[in-house]
């Protein structure tokens, strides 16, 4: 049997039903849409080929994180009005759609979207509701929200933004997330109000072992009570982590394009992916920023497997391990599992 062209190829990662547990909507901004706010708000950027090296990784920057953190501040100046953050949250699910994401948990940060124009951080939670909301009916994409805090900013801030999003809980928002500089930042200030939401019913997620060690990650399963850890790929310098991480079976949020551009992996091909499955981690496949890397969730699925070399069985274990790992409840869980491992192995099938 003769080796299937790229494009068959591409068309199958394409055509993969698929589950997405860690995107930032900040970090899913179409470059046409920005460059209509740069037109329709007078911003200070010239022409596209200025705005992209801003707000998007390009191969002949440097990958490090400084680098990698300062596109979400050029990206602050965007968020100019309502009708934008609901028009950026509904972009974020259509192009979902486009590559069959079938669920997705869409994280957001309030902080950066209300600051360009000093918006209340309520109002902001409710227009990233209201877009989720519009876009029902017209997408099949299911679709619930993360609201995310960074460690870097201000934690008297972060706790209004917990207390909001425990306010709107019966709304699809289902859990908070701790994001931010890791590197230079301590969790610990914040892990009050996050226990405090645990307690109300919300689900914990961490980034932890991304920029930081793997003292982290057990700091956010132990300290934290993490539901799930995202990246979490330096886990692996501590054995003594991984372990305690395996036993709990803790669900880990793996960004593979992500880890290379911001710098903690060097060398693509190095990615400790396969690593992280032989030493028995949940490990799920992740996009992180989709517009800043450049990237789809289908070309996710094409680098584990052409670059890290997966098998596709693997793949298809991780996308599962996704839903099981997603803030759902235990049937709807069930339900999906099901219905996307049949149509995991329509897909297979066709093109084989
Ligand atoms: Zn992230």
């Amino acid at each position: 049997m003769s080796e299937p062209s790229q494009k068959a190829k591409d068309e199958f990662y394409k055509e993969l039903p698929k589950v997405e547990l860690h995107r930032h909507l900040e970090g899913s901004l179409r470059v046409k849409t920005m460059m209509e706010i740069v037109r329709s708000h007078n911003l200070d950027v010239k022409d596209t080929g200025y705005l992209r090296p801003l707000v998007q990784v390009a191969g002949d920057m440097d990958y490090t994180f400084e680098n990698f953190l300062a596109k979400f501040g050029t990206l602050r100046l965007f968020y100019k009005s309502p009708e934008i953050i609901k028009r950026i949250t509904k972009e974020a699910i259509a192009d979902a759609e486009e590559d069959n994401v079938w669920y997705m948990e869409l994280r957001f940060t309030p902080v950066a979207l209300s600051q360009a124009e000093a918006f209340p951080i309520s109002e902001v939670i409710d227009w990233v509701i209201e877009g989720v909301h519009e876009m029902e009916g017209e997408t099949d994409v299911q679709v619930r929200l993360i609201v995310s805090v960074n460690r870097h900013e201000q934690v008297s801030v972060a706790e209004e933004v917990i207390q909001r999003a425990v306010d709107r809980q019966q709304d699809g928002i289902v859990g908070i997330d701790l994001a931010g500089n890791e590197a230079e930042y301590a969790a610990g200030p914040f892990q009050k109000m996050f226990a405090e939401a645990q307690r109300e019913g919300m689900k914990i997620t961490i980034h932890a072992g991304e920029w930081g060690g793997p003292e982290n990650v057990r700091e956010a399963v132990q300290v934290f009570g993490a539901d799930r850890v995202g990246h979490g790929i330096r886990v692996l310098e501590d054995p003594n982590v991984v372990r305690l991480a395996e036993e709990r079976k803790i669900p880990f949020e793996v960004c593979v394009t992500s880890n290379h551009h911001s710098g903690v992996i060097e060398v693509l091909e190095d990615h400790p992916l396969s690593e992280m499955i032989l030493e028995g981690l949940n490990v799920t496949i992740n996009t992180d920023d989709p517009s800043i890397s450049r990237i789809t969730l289908g070309h996710e699925y094409k680098t584990v497997m052409e670059t890290l070399g997966l098998p596709v069985w693997v793949l298809r274990e991780r996308v599962l391990a996704a839903v099981r790992a997603s803030f759902l409840p235990p049937r709807r869980r069930q339900q999906l599992a099901y219905q996307l491992s049949e149509a995991f192995s329509n897909v297979m099938m066709n093109y084989q």
